[in-house]
C-alpha cells in the first residue's frame, strides 16, 4: 500500500473513532473481581433494615457484592484503581494474566482509601507487588492514617516502606497521570476519594450494597467511619452521576458492567 493511502486510511479511522459516539478513544476499563466466588454482604452490616424493604429488594440472604479492582488502559499507560485484598485466594494477578498483563506492566495505581481490602494486594513479603508502579494516594487520606507512628496501621507502614519514593501523596488540585480527576467523597474514611475518567466514575466504597443503597443511600455499612458524611457523599456522587450521565464502577459492586 502506498504511503499516502495508509495516511488517508489512518485519517479516516481517526475520524471514525472520534465521531463514532462509542467510547472508542484509547480508554479501556476492565473490572476485575478479586474474590474467587460470588459474594454477598451480610444484611446485618447495614443496621436495622425494615423487613418489608428486605422482602421487596429480595436481600434476605445478603446484598450481592464483590471485591473488585479496575484496570484501565489509557494513553499507553496501564493503571490500576486499588489493588484488592491480597489474600491467598485473591484473583487479581491471575485475572490480569488472562487479560495479558503482568504485575510489572502496571505504571500507575490510584488509591481510593487505605482499608485492607483495597491496599492488601500492593505488598507481598515486604516487596512491592507492582514494582514499576507509581502509587497515588490522596493526602487527606494518608495524613489521617499516619498521624503518629503508633497509630499507623501495619499494612500502611508496609505499603509506604515497599513503595518508598514511588508513593506520590497528592492534593485534589494536583494534575494526575492520564487526565484522571480525583473527587473528594469523604465519610467512608477521612479521605476517601473517587476518580473520574471521561464519562466513567470509579466510586470506591461509596456503596457496599448497591441493591439497598442505590434506592436508600441513608443506610450505611458498618465500615463507613463517619456515617453522616458518608451518606452526604453517597447522595452527592449518585446525583452527579445521574445528572451528567456517568457510569459508576465500585469496588464492591456485583457487576462488571458498572451501573
Ligand atoms: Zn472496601
Amino acid at each position: 500500500m502506498k504511503k499516502t493511502m495508509i495516511l488517508g486510511l489512518a485519517t479516516l479511522l481517526g475520524v471514525l473513532t472520534s465521531c463514532g459516539g462509542k467510547a472508542t478513544s484509547e480508554t479501556t476499563l476492565h473490572v476485575i473481581f478479586d474474590n474467587p466466588a460470588p459474594r454477598t454482604m451480610p444484611l446485618a452490616l447495614f443496621g436495622d433494615v425494615p423487613a418489608e424493604l428486605v422482602t421487596s429488594l429480595n436481600i434476605a440472604e445478603g446484598v450481592p457484592s464483590s471485591v473488585s479492582v479496575m484496570l484501565m488502559e489509557k494513553d499507553g499507560q496501564q493503571c490500576l484503581f486499588d489493588a484488592g485484598n491480597g489474600n491467598n485466594d485473591s484473583r487479581l494477578l491471575p485475572r490480569m494474566g488472562e487479560l495479558g498483563f503482568s504485575a510489572s506492566d502496571i505504571d500507575v495505581i490510584f488509591i481510593t482509601h487505605l482499608h485492607g481490602d483495597h491496599i492488601g494486594g500492593l505488598v507481598k513479603d515486604g516487596q512491592p507487588v507492582f514494582p514499576q508502579a507509581k502509587l497515588y494516594i490522596p493526602s487527606v487520606e494518608l495524613d489521617a492514617w499516619t498521624k503518629s507512628p503508633e497509630s499507623t496501621p501495619q499494612n500502611v507502614k508496609d505499603m509506604m516502606e515497599a513503595y518508598g519514593e514511588k508513593l506520590v501523596k497528592y492534593t485534589l488540585e494536583d494534575p494526575l497521570p492520564v487526565g484522571v480527576k480525583p473527587i473528594a467523597a469523604y465519610g467512608h474514611t477521612p479521605g476517601h476519594t473517587i476518580y473520574r475518567i471521561d464519562n466513567k466514575l470509579i466510586v470506591g466504597d461509596i456503596m457496599h450494597g448497591v441493591a439497598l443503597q442505590m434506592e436508600h443511600p441513608e443506610f450505611c455499612a458498618r465500615f463507613d467511619m463517619d456515617k453522616e458524611q458518608a451518606i452526604a457523599s453517597r447522595k452527592a456522587i449518585m446525583e452527579m452521576a445521574k445528572k451528567e450521565g456517568l457510569t459508576m464502577y465500585g469496588m464492591h459492586f456485583p457487576t462488571e458492567e458498572g451501573i
